[in-house]
């Protein structure tokens, strides 16, 4: 742990170094538009096969979190899950973890979605480092981390944030301060639980018109304009070879894991109980990806047309 201040986050061309951790689907593409914008970055992961991709691309590859980070004013992590971001950043003991090495003043930009209450302890570790823990989950999609148009929805204190836009800006086209610390994953498991949602009733729609004689892309360009219109229909048809270069006409390979929409959804259950508040669709839909992810967890999250219809998974 130091205490040197960082908070000017200059370097030669006034951009900060960025330690860039976990660079899986959303990592990668997000991390190698940060190199394109020109930042220089240090990368890590626990895969050789994702580090190969972004040393292609110009980042030095680092050995640890804490190797990453020598050298960066902002610290940015895409992980899986809370475990991941609680062992990283916090470690075994709580503090033994990469927030333990950080100089004072060092921004850190947390965007896996994880539970606001995890979020809100590592900040509050965070904090009392004079480090800056920023929550920033984010919406789009593979397709969104790769083309730079993300929606960011942030929580932490406004001159964090401040400091984190113009970085956001190159890898996301909204950026929202939802509010104080976990705010920002408040947000994004009300709007993963709605996205749920939508994607096994998108499923369900075209499962019954498939079934009832109609072809699926005929149908789906109806309810494109109709009133049943929503986002995976415009982005992220769940039938395959209706729309091209979507995980459904791939197999179902990349794109957003069945398993990780499941932890989503859960964390949204559990927020929903902790808070009394009833959402039975959310319940519903949870109920729906505990089954579909028992075999298809590693499966992008629009293969839960496959409980209809088994051999469109094949
Ligand atoms: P992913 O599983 O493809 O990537 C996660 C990466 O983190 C992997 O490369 C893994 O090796 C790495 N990792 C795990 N533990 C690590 C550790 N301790 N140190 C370093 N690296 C580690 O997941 P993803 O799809 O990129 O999703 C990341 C986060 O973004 C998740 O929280 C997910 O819910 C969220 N998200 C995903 C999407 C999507 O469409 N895929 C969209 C929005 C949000």
């Amino acid at each position: 742990m130091g205490t040197k201040d960082t908070s000017t986050m200059d370097n030669n061309n006034s951009k900060p170094n960025i330690a860039f951790i976990g660079l899986g689907n959303m990592g990668a593409p997000m991390a190698e538009n940060l190199l394109k914008a020109g930042y220089e970055l240090s990368v890590f992961d626990l895969s050789e096969t994702a580090t190969k991709r972004l040393k292609q691309a110009g980042a030095s590859v680092a050995e640890s979190p804490k190797d990453a980070a020598s050298n960066a004013q902002v610290v940015i992590s895409m992980l899986p899950a809370g475990q991941h971001v609680h062992s990283v950043y916090l470690g075994d003991s709580g503090s033994d973890g990469l927030l333990a090495e950080l100089p004072k003043g060092t921004l850190v930009i947390d965007s896996s979605t994880i539970a606001a209450a995890d979020a809100r302890t590592v900040a509050e570790a965070a904090s009392k480092l004079g480090i800056d823990f920023l929550d920033a989950p984010v919406s789009g999609g593979t397709g969104g981390a790769v083309a730079g148009s993300l929606t960011f929805i942030v929580g932490g204190d406004a001159a964090a944030f401040a400091k984190a836009e113009p970085i956001l800006a190159v890898m996301g086209k909204n950026i929202f301060h939802a509010g104080d610390h976990g705010a920002g994953q408040v947000a994004k498991i009300c709007n993963n639980m709605l996205l749920g949602i939508l994607m096994a009733g998108t499923a369900e729609a075209i499962n019954l018109g498939v079934k009832n004689g109609l072809d699926p892309k005929v149908l789906s360009d109806i309810m494109l304009q109709s009133s049943g219109r929503n986002w995976t229909l415009e982005v992220y048809n769940p039938y395959p070879q209706v729309m091209e270069n979507v995980p459904s006409s791939n197999g179902y390979q990349g794109g957003f894991m069945s398993k990780l929409m499941q932890k989503d959804l859960n964390l949204a259950m559990q927020t929903a109980q902790d808070t009394e508040v009833e959402t039975p669709m959310g319940a519903k839909a949870t109920e729906l990806y505990a089954s579909h992810t028992v075999e298809n967890g590693d499966k992008d999250f629009s293969s839960i047309i496959g409980r209809h219809d088994v051999s469109l998974l094949s």
